[in-house]
């Protein structure tokens, strides 16, 4: 370091701090960036990179540079790319300075921490987290969005892959984590998430933040948000007064749907494009604040558990689909209402402008109207939401009485300040106006004087007040009247003592305006910081109204139906839908489906031709299950659910190349999952489990599977599959139940009619469905003559057989399993049947049915023994 020049070297002392940031290096107009950041912040920015002297002039040091009013769209570049950037001011007037000019870091800007810009998307938070791991498969873990202030923690009890998951469902930007955390994890981490990791050593919760603690007992959890709050004062430098008090919650209050499941089910985004357009979000999403729009999407990552509470939210839906008119009017109010909760955090962080605090003002003026509509529909919960709402009227009326309706976007410049607000401003442009009245009086009066009639008085910056006089009469002006001032190509400017004057006034009562109205408006932004906390328990609300009456128009526009809970884990569902399939086909297209599941029926085994409707028949229940715990109505006719702890699903091939993983280990691993941590209130969709390997493995993998949910875990469980083989099943494990998915055969070509009837596929048709992809004529000859061979081989029939009776033997299975495309009749062993009868005798509540259900169970269980 000892060659650098003393601004390198300066350099170099604060960059040694900020090893993980790119440093952003004030120097007069411009941003700089030396040694390695300049090269990459080059390629990334895609700017000139250039070099400058050591000062021995033997090195050069790779610099690039961005001009400090242009900096923020490229720092913005940075952020979206996962990066950190340290801003580093001049901290000293350079005119005073001796030597080299002091330079700070006035703050870092991360993924987790960024306040505005496109990184920052209305309906959706940004949170930055922390992991604490308390080394006994037990993890901390704290949630805050800088941008609302909103903060939660929790403890989570598992294992890594628990919390990568709990980070994806919060969609975290950026994790903080102990100097000592474990780098496999952090690896681990990085390899699946697009996040930003960072270190913070100290998890000493700073003093002013300890209100927002008090109801946690946890040290453990109070050092882990101790640890962000720490990065946060660390790094932002400035006031959090907007945090809020810190919620705990428990993973385990809410359905766990865990993360490959959500991707699964298109929850918030579509599989392949990463889109909002296409998923359930898209669908529900009729909020029409950006409040509720992030609340919308809160919910819908964690579905409620609790009957109390989701039926709250569907008694208000029901009111509100009642009420039409009273929510048409309630979604023009909310659409006055701005972003309450970022407007405060905007407030806290000092950066809020004059025109956001107008808006904060419109905002103010739609509650108390929002409050009175919500009291009208007479709706007990509603009525809770809206009862502690203060309406901050002393806030509103000091607003109303400050701001102008349209004040500029700078806060510098004036503009902003109504009159009669302040004596003492209205006293300096009192004395703007009339100077410049009596400037625009001097040029009428100047005019018939000289009788110049093309005397005009104009202003400019450099010369200020003027009056010019065009060359041509020049010759009518009497000698000395004026001073001449400036010469163009056509005219002549000149001045007067007066008008020097009058301008001296006006000019400094302008500067005086813009210097008080800027101190006004700061003083106004300080006080309007005493609101935090109410504007964001308004925010809380308001949100809260939104987002129920987006889940009523939806259910009234979609025709969806109040879904009815039950404890007897029975799913009755009649002409249920797939809620986004539907609303992408035409109308009248969508063919409805019903799912009856009950102790006779736990695991349904869906067979039925590729492309036929299995997978969609698969997550409509499983979003039905998701809409009802939400609180949401639900597409069908009727629905009466379980309350599900958690849904695990199994569906589609979604490759996990990121992580080098096989579609088969994917499939396997998230199999395990499922049934590693499945309840018997669990919901379980497996889509064409054992695929990914050969037909034997695949079709062993896959009974044992069942066997297994059926013996061990006994959750509700739809399981689609093409072996046919494994329909014989059903006879077997006496809670399995064949359905399948129709299709017809018209004029040798397969028409799907994606209707789910009882029993299983009679055909495989995968020939067709290669027919309607276009594959050539030749090859689909070929296909069938093969089909037919190998349908004819004498070891064929003996497979299908052998699977289920002699399932523990190794035997060669084929791939299919019919004679000639007929179903072939599988042999029934009569011990099955009785095995199953005396499940069910087993399991009658003999207390709870009366004597005339009891003879007619016993009917229908002589009646299967008879067939
Ligand atoms: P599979 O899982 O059997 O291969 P999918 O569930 O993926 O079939 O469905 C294939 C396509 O069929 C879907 O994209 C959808 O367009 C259509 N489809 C599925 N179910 C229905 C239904 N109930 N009504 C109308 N069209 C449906």
């Amino acid at each position: 370091m000892a060659e650098h020049t003393p601004m390198i070297k300066q350099y170099l002392t604060i960059k040694a701090e900020y090893k993980d940031a790119f440093l952003f290096f004030r120097l007069g107009d411009f941003y700089e960036l030396f040694f390695e950041d300049a090269k990459l912040a080059s390629q990334e920015l895609e700017i000139t990179l250039t070099s400058r002297g050591t000062g021995t002039d033997t090195e050069r040091i790779p610099m690039c540079g961005v001009p400090y009013h242009a900096a923020e769209q490229y720092i913005q570049t940075l952020i979206e790319k996962g990066y950190k950037v340290a801003i580093c001011e001049q901290v000293e007037d350079p005119r005073q300075a001796k030597g080299v000019v002091k330079r700070e870091v006035v703050k870092l800007i991360t993924p987790g921490t960024v306040m505005e810009g496109k990184t920052i998307q209305e309906k959706e938070n940004n949170f930055i987290a922390s992991v604490t791991d308390f080394l006994d498969e037990t993890y901390g873990f704290a949630l805050t969005d800088l941008t609302t202030g909103e903060n939660f923690v929790t403890i989570i009890q598992g294992s890594w892959q628990d919390v990568i998951n709990e980070i994806a469902t919060t969609r975290a930007k950026e994790i903080i984590f102990s100097p000592d955390h474990s780098e496999e994890n952090i690896k681990a981490l990085l390899q699946q998430l697009a996040v930003t990791a960072s270190l913070e050593p100290n998890e000493e919760l700073p003093e002013t933040f300890h209100s927002l603690v008090d109801k946690l007992e946890q040290k453990k959890l109070i050092a882990t948000f101790g640890r962000l709050c720490s990065y946060l004062v660390r790094t932002q430098k400035r006031s959090l007064d907007h945090l809020q008090p810190v919620v705990d919650y428990s993973p385990t209050d809410f359905m766990r749907i865990d993360l490959h499941s959500k991707r699964n089910l298109e929850l918030v985004e579509t599989i392949r494009e990463k889109k909002k357009k296409g998923s359930l979000l898209w669908l529900l999403d009729k909020t029409v604040t950006a409040m509720g729009g992030r609340l919308l999407k809160q919910w819908l990552e964690r579905p409620l558990l609790n009957k109390k509470q989701i039926d709250q939210r569907l008694s208000m839906v029901e009111t509100f689909i009642e009420q039409y008119f009273q929510r048409e009017e309630l979604r023009e109010l909310l659409k006055e209402v701005y972003d309450l909760e970022r407007l405060a955090g905007k407030v806290a962080y000092g950066n809020v402008n004059a025109r956001e605090l107008v808006q904060l003002k419109r905002s103010l003026q739609q509650i108390p109207i929002i409050i009175s509509t919500v009291k009208e529909l007479n709706n007990c919960y509603g009525g809770e939401i809206i009862k502690d709402i203060d309406t901050c009227d002393e806030l509103l009326i000091m607003l109303s009485k400050s701001l102008k309706e349209d004040p500029p976007l700078s806060i510098k410049d004036g503009g902003i300040i109504q009159d009669g607000y302040n004596e003492q401003l209205d006293q300096y442009r009192d004395a703007s106006r009339n100077g410049k009245s009596w400037i625009a009086r001097l040029e009428q009066q100047e005019k018939q004087i000289t009788g110049i009639k093309s005397l005009k008085v104009g202003y400019n910056k450099v010369f200020g007040y003027y009056i010019e006089v065009t060359k041509a009469n020049l010759v009518h002006l009497p000698e000395g009247r004026y001073e001449r001032k400036q010469t163009l190509s056509n005219a002549e400017r000149f001045i007067t003592p007066e008008l020097k004057e009058k301008e001296a006034l006006i000019l400094e009562a302008e500067e005086r305006i813009e210097q008080l109205e800027y101190d006004l408006f700061l003083q106004l932004r300080e006080n309007v910081k005493q609101y935090i906390s109410k504007l964001q328990y308004v925010a809380k609300k308001i949100s809260e109204i939104d987002v129920l009456q987006s889940f009523a128009k939806v259910s009234e526009e979609n025709r969806y139906a109040k879904p009815q809970f039950n404890d007897e884990r029975h799913i009755s569902i009649l002409e249920g839908r797939h809620p986004v399939v539907e609303k992408v086909l035409n109308s009248g297209e969508y063919v409805s489906n019903d799912v009856i599941m009950n102790e006779e029926r736990e695991i349904l085994l869906i067979t039925g031709p590729n492309m036929a409707g299995k997978s969609t028949y698969m997550r409509q229940l499983a979003l039905i299950s998701i809409l009802a715990q939400i609180g949401c109505y639900v597409p069908a006719d009727s629905v009466n659910l379980p309350i599900f702890d958690q849904v695990f699903t199994r569906i589609g091939a979604a490759d996990d190349l990121a992580s080098g993983q096989s579609t088969f280990m994917v499939e396997m691993l998230e199999t395990k999952n499922a049934i590693s941590k499945a309840t018997k209130n669990s919901l379980i969709l497996l889509d064409e489990i054992g695929r990914g390997t050969s037909t034997y493995d695949g079709m062993a993998l896959a009974q044992a599977i069942i066997e297994y949910i059926h013996d061990e875990i006994g959750s509700k469980t739809l399981f689609s599959t093409h072996y046919h083989e494994l329909t014989a099943l059903e006879h077997d494990l006496s809670a399995v139940k064949n359905v399948h998915v129709s299709a017809v055969e018209e004029e040798g070509k397969v028409v799907f009619l994606h209707k789910v009837i009882d029993g299983q596929a009679d055909k495989s048709y995968g020939i067709y469905v290669a027919q309607l992809a276009e594959l050539p004529d030749k090859l689909i000859i070929r296909a069938k003559t093969i089909l037919a061979t190998l349908e004819n081989q004498p070891s064929y029939q003996k497979v299908s057989e052998n699977l289920i009776i002699e399932s523990d033997k190794p035997v060669q299975l084929s791939l299919f399993n019919e004679g000639e495309g007929k179903t072939k009749k599988q042999v029934k062993p009569s011990s099955d049947e009785e095995k199953k009868v005396i499940s069910s005798i087993k399991k009658l509540d003999l207390l709870n049915i009366t004597p005339l259900e009891a003879i007619q169970k016993l009917n229908d269980l002589q009646k299967k023994l008879k067939v």
